[in-house]
């Protein structure tokens, strides 16, 4: 079955078409200065395995345009890679917020797209464009069933006292003030395959209780037990947590007020330095991008050291939380941009962990041909295991889709 995954930013859209069987993904690809009214040019990059990528501008003045792109592009008898639109079965949106209704991925209906609306609320920079894509896609490819996987829905498995902030309870009733959780869809990934990994090592399913990490531009953790998410470091709202590119993280929550006295700002603006100045680019004045903060702290510059430091300090800490909160762990996992990436990074974030039963095989997580790979970089005789794993969102969007599609076909 052929699965087309939307991924839809506020000026972009990114799209990968999957054979589900197979699980190989046909061609993906990214437009981007997708803006109301049109003004600059935008431009659609295509690729296609074993192929040069392809680039095609035009105006793209709203999502309906740029989804007509991608089909365009999907079907183009050169660069295409199915010859007609009726191939493609289904498609799977990825939708940030689903609050407390969405613990799993379901089918998009008028009712599910009015829930999705209403927790725009809790997501006004996510959910709206999320939404565009939904609607654009369902105008150019009315008879298709379209399904919505949530990034929040992962962390619907957290007991309440590891999501209620210490706040009065009606603002959790009034507002749903509570900790949600983000990079779900990241977290069930990697710890499925994580999941096996153990169960292979004859650790029964239900006993497992695995850390992952998700160390990309944004950073988040979740401890799973058994398969289900116990706690996790992003909130509310993705900025709480780890220190991320250019967001804060955990703050005491009195340097909000403070601020916007001394700086004479208003909540906008304290929220835009929390969200946009702060992070590795806020402590070391330089980069959000950790390639070149490791550059920078390999050519003597302390604060890019510090900010490095204060970014790997952050992890280790939430490490020792979760294996608490777990009561033991059996694996830590590394994944996203900086955590499949960069091993230096990671022997930082395990540091002195061999107390929980972390030991680090440094040959092996230094070793260039894993990239790309699941790799286990603990030794042989450690407790527990250390893992690299490339994250997939969008295969997992395209397995849930292609899942209810048949189940919906069987009914
Ligand atoms: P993502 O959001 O998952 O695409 O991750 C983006 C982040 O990964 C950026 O901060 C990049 O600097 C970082 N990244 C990518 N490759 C590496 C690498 N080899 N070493 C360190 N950081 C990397």
């Amino acid at each position: 079955m052929k699965v087309l995954v939307i991924n839809c930013g506020s000026s972009s859209l990114k799209y990968e078409l999957f054979e589900t069987v197979s699980e190989q993904s046909l061609a993906h690809g990214i437009a981007e200065r997708v803006v109301v009214g049109g003004g600059r040019e935008a431009s659609l990059r295509h690729y296609v395995a074993g192929r040069q990528p392809v680039v095609m501008k035009g105006e793209m003045p709203d999502h309906e345009v740029a989804v007509g792109y991608v089909l365009s592009a999907l079907t183009d008898p050169e660069h295409g890679v199915i010859s007609d639109l009726g191939e493609i079965a289904a498609v799977g949106h990825r939708v940030v917020h689903g609050g407390e209704r969405f613990a799993e991925s379901v089918l998009i209906d008028d009712e599910v797209i009015a829930a999705i609306e209403q927790f725009s609320e809790l997501a006004p920079l996510h959910n709206p464009p999320n939404l565009q894509g939904i609607r654009a896609c369902r105008r150019r490819l009315p008879d298709l069933p379209m399904v919505a996987v949530f990034d929040t829905a992962f962390h619907q498995t957290m007991p309440q006292h590891a999501y209620m902030y210490g706040l009065p309870y009606e603002f959790y009733e009034k507002y749903g003030i509570r900790r949600y959780g983000f990079h779900g869809t990241s977290h069930r990934y990697v710890s499925e395959i994580a999941a096996q990994v153990l169960a292979q090592r004859g650790i029964p399913a239900q006993q497992q209780r695995i850390i992952t990490c998700h160390l990309g531009n944004g950073c988040s953790m979740a401890a799973v037990a058994g398969g289900k998410c116990l706690d996790t470091t992003m909130g509310f709202t993705p900025l709480e947590g780890l220190v991320m590119g250019t967001r804060c993280g955990d703050l005491d929550p009195a340097i909000v007020p403070f601020l916007a006295e001394v700086l004479d700002a208003d909540p906008h603006e304290v929220d835009s330095i929390l969200n946009k100045k702060s992070g590795l680019l806020g402590i070391s004045g330089l980069t959000n991008d950790m390639r070149d903060l490791l550059q920078a702290a390999h050519e003597g510059n302390s604060r890019a050291r510090l900010a490095i430091d204060v970014f790997c300090y952050r992890v280790r800490k939430y490490i020792g939380t979760y294996t608490a909160v777990l009561g033991g762990v059996d694996a830590v996992v590394f994944t996203a941009g900086i955590g499949e990436n960069n091993p230096e990074i990671r022997e930082q974030c395990l540091e002195g962990l061999a107390c929980l039963g972390l030991h680090l095989d440094s040959e092996r997580n230094e070793d260039p041909s894993i990239r790309g790979q699941v790799a286990d970089v603990s030794t042989a005789d450690s407790p527990a295991r250390i893992l690299v794993i490339p994250t997939n969102e969008e295969l997992l969007i395209a397995r849930d889709t292609a899942a209810i599609v048949v189940a919906l076909q069987s009914a």
